[in-house]
Order: C-alpha cells, then structure tokens, then sequence
C-alpha cells in the first residue's frame, strides 16, 4: 500500500485527485498511473489541488473524504429554477437518496463532477457512450462539422450516410426516418403502427418504457418505476384506452390478449432485452411466440432497440437473437451523445411516412449534421473488429465479480449481461418480469449505490435502470470496481 501511495501521483497526470487517494486504498494506484496518458493533460488545473507536490503531501496523508459542496450548492439552486431540480427524472437520485453528483466534464469511461472527484462511470449518459466519452476523433469530426453549420432543416448528405449504415446494419431496416429522441422515435413508430395497419390497440409490456408519449404511459418503467408513479396525470383516458399490457415473458398473456381482441391489435412493442426495470432477458420461446402470433394475426411485431440497439450486437438484439421484427426504434448509441432518434423497418411500411405516404411526421431539427456526424463516427468505431467480443468479455468479468464478492458479503443477488449491458438485483431472482423485480431490497440497492459513490464508482441512481460499459472500459476499471463493491457489500 504504502508503496503504491509513494509512487502513484508522482508520476500521473491525473491522479492528483480526491478519489485519486480513495482509489489508493483500493490499490487502483497502479492503473491510474498505466493510463495516464489517456486523461487529459488539463484534469489537475480544475481540482481543488493545484500542485502536483502538494498532491503526494496530501497522498501520503491518506485523506479520505467524499466532498460534494458545490453539487450540493447547485442542485439547491437548480430546485428553485427547474422542476425537481433536474430535466429528467432518475438523474435527481430520489431513489436512493442523497443529492445528486453535478458533473463537470466527462471522458473515456470516465466522470468528473464539479467537487473535483473523479468516478469510474457505468451510467456513459444513459447508453449512448459506448466507445467512451468525449472520443478524440468523434470531437475532431464535430469540429469539422461545426464549422459548416449545426443546422441545414435541409437535406445533407450525412443524413444519407447514418442511414445507410442503419440499413445495412439492422435487419429489419430497409428505410429510415431519423427524429431527435428515442421518445419522439417511439411516437412516430405508434403512429405508423396503426396508420398502416388501420387498427388501434398496442401490446406492451409492465416495466418496459419507451418514452414519455401518452400511449406508452401504462405501467411503464424507467424513472416512471424508479419513483413508484402511478399511470401519469395529465394522460387522457382515450390516450391510453388502446393500450393493453401483459407480463414480460408471459407468452400465455399476450395469446389471451390478441384472443380478446382479434384482428384489433396494431402492434405488440417490447424491449427485447429489457433495461428500464432493470436487466431482464427474454425466453427465447416468448420472443419466438409473439413473432408467431403478432404474423398470424396481421399485427405489427416491434424492437424498441434504443437502448439495445448497436449494443447487443452491431444489429441489435434483433441480430443477437435471430429475429427480425417488422419496426424497430433506435436512439441513444446512434446519436453518440448528441440528440438523434428514428424508427424504421420494411419500405412498404415505411413508404405510408410523409411525404412518401400520408402519415404525418416532421422535425425543425432531425437529421441535422452535428448529431449525424456524432453517429457516423460512433457506428464506425463499433464495426471494427473484436468490438462486442471486448464488451462481453469485461461485462461477464465486471458482473461475476459483482456477484461473487456480493454473495461472500451475505447478500442475496442475482445479475446478468450480454455485451455491454447489465444488471442486478438484490434479490435471490430469477427475475423474469417486472412483478420480480420489485422484489429487490431497493433500499440495499440505495446504500450500494452511495457507497460506491464514495469510492469512486457511478452506476445509475436506481434499481431499476440496466447498467452499461463501453470500450473505455478496461480490466483495471473493472477490477477496481470490485474490489470497491467488495469492500462497499461488506459494510451494508
Ligand atoms: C431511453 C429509451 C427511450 C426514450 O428515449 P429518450 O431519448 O430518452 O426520449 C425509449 N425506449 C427505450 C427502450 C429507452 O431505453
């Protein structure tokens, strides 16, 4: 220990932090310091350390606390100025308490917030990270493209580019509409659902979400589960009159439902991994039944890939799984951190959007060059070689060692991953559906949450939400991460 202490800052760029101390103990020292030259050179100027020699005065010291003022300072301010403090629910960590951390400035696998302290991130903005924050060449591509313009509201060939390599990548895409969200892509998919099928009810399914449209908001999940909300006020009846819901996994269910309701139901739309209630994985016989069934009864089969999209696999779960739905919803990852949606799926569907067809859907701003070159350039990164092989290869390491070390500590816990998706629950499991997951001890969870915190460690401030890793990731992040879990298990 004393040893890494001594040795550790001295020569880093980057350690000279708070949690560089806290990550001393946990004997992280040595990775900070092989990876140093990936930090910018800039990090130390913005901490509250200033001097390098200061720094190791202060290692040797081992000072120990988590300091968060001035997050607290500006979460007090920001309550006043927008609701709750926050433009998105689950960021105001209502759920496991505490004030939330304001960040500073993000990269690689990497989040700092505004205290100085520095965090190990598995959040990565809610998916879209998946190559690491703040990539070098992504920045320089937005450069170029800035440079140009932000905004045409006219057609650019980079539009032409993102789509065609959304086409060939996504097996059920032939076509493609791009939009500014996942929920607005969500929107326009429940539109074309039922204009082109001529009928009104929707299948979903309990603790998944697919945005904050009307319709879908039925049992859903995401910061809707995360903070126990009812079905939301404001919805009108008739918005939410034609959506049915079953249980994921529940084969049985749904067959009941297209039974009650013949030749009425537009589309059945699911998450085929699910991350808005936690990580719950699909049966194969419940992804295989309803493609049967939505096929026999004329209905619409769709992906909401937002999340799983290019995640699961360069093609989805879609190509993870071996089917093929009629539509599929991306967002998140092909947006590589700047706002993009879209929806696509067979041309003869596709060809009912305006202005090919008749049904409505625009966007002052989709499509617009900055947010397409951010996809470009992530999607690029994504195809090359042993890409998903790297992901799954640190997920399964950092899930294991999460359990096991938990499990030691006397916990009970299940989890799972595919690629760089995962999740875990304090609970004996198995976890199928969202009725099982609630059966999680949250306010474990919460304590977790805050003693990982602590040590350096951000995972998404609920239960309910998937975790992710992307290729900023290394083997010393996740061992660090253990070891702190393991330490963190031991003392809740
Ligand atoms: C995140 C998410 C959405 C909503 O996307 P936003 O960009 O937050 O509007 C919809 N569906 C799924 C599956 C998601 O994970």
């Amino acid at each position: 220990m004393a040893s890494q202490v001594a040795t550790g800052p001295a020569s880093s760029s980057m350690a000279s932090s708070w949690t560089g101390l806290r990550r001393t103990e946990s004997g992280y020292t040595q990775r900070a310091v092989a990876s140093s030259t990936s930090f910018p050179s800039s990090s130390p100027a913005r901490l509250p350390i200033t001097s390098r020699h200061e720094t190791r005065m202060l290692a040797v010291s081992v000072e120990k606390k988590f300091v968060t003022k001035k997050s607290e300072e500006v979460f007090t301010a920001a309550k006043e100025l927008m609701p709750g403090g926050v433009n998105s629910p689950v960021r105001a960590f209502k759920s496991v308490g505490g004030q939330p951390i304001v960040f500073d400035r993000v990269k690689g696998c990497r989040a700092w917030d505004i205290d100085g302290n520095e965090y190990v991130d598995y959040v990565g903005t809610w998916g879209p990270a998946i190559i690491g924050h703040a990539d070098d060449e992504v920045n320089a591509a937005l450069v170029e493209a800035l440079k140009k313009g932000t905004s045409f509201g006219a057609p650019c060939v980079l539009e032409n580019e993102l789509a065609e390599m959304v086409i060939e990548a996504v097996p059920s895409i032939e076509m493609v509409r791009f939009v500014n969200s996942g929920t607005e892509a969500c929107m326009g998919m429940l539109r074309l659902v039922r204009a082109f099928t001529g009928r009104e009810k929707i299948i979903k399914f309990e603790g998944c979400y697919h945005g904050h449209a009307d319709s879908f908001l039925v049992k859903a999940g995401s910061g809707v589960a995360t903070l126990g909300l009812p079905d939301s006020p404001g919805v009108p009846k008739a918005a939410t009159s034609a959506t049915l819901t079953a249980s994921y996994n529940d084969l049985d269910g749904v067959k009941e439902l297209f039974a009650k309701n013949k030749g009425e139901i537009a589309a059945v739309v699911l998450e085929p991994v699910v991350g808005n209630s936690g990580f719950i994985v699909p049966t194969k016989e419940f992804l295989e039944g309803i493609r049967e069934i939505t096929k026999a009864d004329g209905a619409l089969l769709v992906f909401d890939e937002v999340m799983t999209g290019f995640r699961l696999a360069y093609g989805g779960a879609q190509e993870y799984f071996g089917i093929t739905p009629d539509l599929t919803t991306l967002g998140k990852i092909i947006g590589g951190g700047l706002p993009v949606g879209a929806y696509g799926g067979r041309k003869e569907i596709m060809q009912m959007v305006a202005p090919a067809g008749p049904m409505y859907q625009a966007g002052t701003l989709s499509g617009n060059p900055l947010a397409m070159t951010a996809g470009i350039m992530t999607l690029k990164r994504l195809q090359q070689q042993g890409t998903y092989e790297y992901l799954d290869n640190i997920t399964g390491k950092l899930i294991a060692g999460l359990l096991e070390v938990g499990r030691e500590a006397g916990h009970k816990l299940c989890g799972g991953h595919i690629r760089g998706m995962f999740g875990f629950f304090f609970t004996e499991g198995p976890v199928n559906n969202f009725g099982d997951a609630k059966k999680s001890d949250t306010e474990k969870f919460a304590k977790f949450h805050r003693g990982m915190l602590e040590k350096g460690v951000y995972f998404a401030p609920s239960q309910y939400e998937a975790g992710f890793t992307g290729l900023a990731h290394t083997e010393d992040d996740i061992n660090f991460t253990i070891s702190a879990a393991k330490e963190v298990f031991q003392s809740i």
